[in-house]
């Protein structure tokens, strides 16, 4: 395929080095404009932080900014990425969401709480919170919440009976599922898009419930696609009524020969996603 910039103006999947890419978002917007790009989405990896950056240099270089995030996901089905467009840049909630994912020992030890309420050990995040004083959370400030409440007689029996390794308050696997992914992009009041589907493991199975989760996109153009793949997606797409999105994955340092703006992604595109959005 050819690289004549004019053909392809619209990017829906791009990173800055506020997640892992090697530009700023101000630069990558540059670049975009320099390459004729009109639509760039900035997606950074569980964050919101480099959108009013990218959005400011795209007003003074008439390129329009969908901001956006891509996030990370921890389940069976492989990688599993959801993109999460027209999310709010300023919506404070969702960044301390982001930024708590962002903290895997966060998450787990959530999840760890959750499992020890079912256990008939209840204890709150809260205070767990308190316990640590703002460090880096972990089982010993769980440890330390079950003596309190008096389920255990040491820090030691916290430990070994209740959060050692082998027993049912463990978890070791941190992340959103697939399926969170998503309703957290609807309960900020953004458009969810399974970003390159080719690496979920079992996209059949788990598209069916993506969709009765809220997704509404799916990244049917994209840069390591077979034209077979983006059939596939595109038929998938007719079937369960998703917008075919698309994107480089652009990340600044010539990974996979994509540069901004070489996938071809279909004008209507954007109203189509536009319409997708529901009222917050
Ligand atoms: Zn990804
Ligand atoms: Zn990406």
């Amino acid at each position: 395929m050819g690289s004549l910039s004019v053909a392809y103006p619209i990017d829906l999947h791009t990173h800055s080095l506020r997640s892992d890419g090697a530009l700023s978002p101000g630069d990558l917007v540059r670049r975009a404009a320099a390459r004729a790009v009109r639509v760039l989405s900035l997606a950074d990896h569980d964050t919101l932080a480099g959108v009013a950056e990218a959005v400011a240099a795209g007003e003074v270089l008439g390129v329009r900014v969908i901001p956006a995030s891509e996030l990370n996901t921890e389940s069976e089905w492989g990688d599993a990425h959801v993109l999460g467009y027209f999310i709010d840049p300023t919506d404070v909630v969702l960044e301390e969401r982001l930024r708590w994912l962002r903290e895997n020992r966060g998450r787990r030890i959530e999840l760890m709480i959750a499992k020890l309420s079912q256990l008939g050990y209840p204890v709150s995040l809260q205070r767990v919170l308190e316990i640590a004083q703002g460090g880096a959370l972990g089982r010993p400030h769980l440890a330390e919440a079950l003596l309190e409440k008096g389920y255990v007689r040491s820090y030691d029996e916290a430990f070994d009976k209740i959060l050692a390794k082998d027993s049912p308050a463990y978890v070791a696997r941190v992340g959103l599922t697939p399926l969170e992914a998503v309703e957290l992009v609807r309960t900020h009041a953004g458009v969810p898009s399974l970003a390159h589907p080719g690496t979920v493991v079992g996209l059949e199975a788990l598209l069916p419930k993506m969709v009765a989760a809220g997704l509404a996109g799916i990244e049917a153009y994209y840069g390591e696609h077979s034209p077979e793949m983006t059939e596939r997606c595109l038929a998938l797409a007719r079937t369960h009524h998703l917008v075919p999105t698309g994107g480089s994955d652009f990340h600044g340092r010539g990974e996979h020969g994509i540069d901004l703006g070489a996938v071809f992604v279909p004008p209507e595109t954007i109203e189509m996603l536009d319409s997708r959005r529901t009222q917050a």
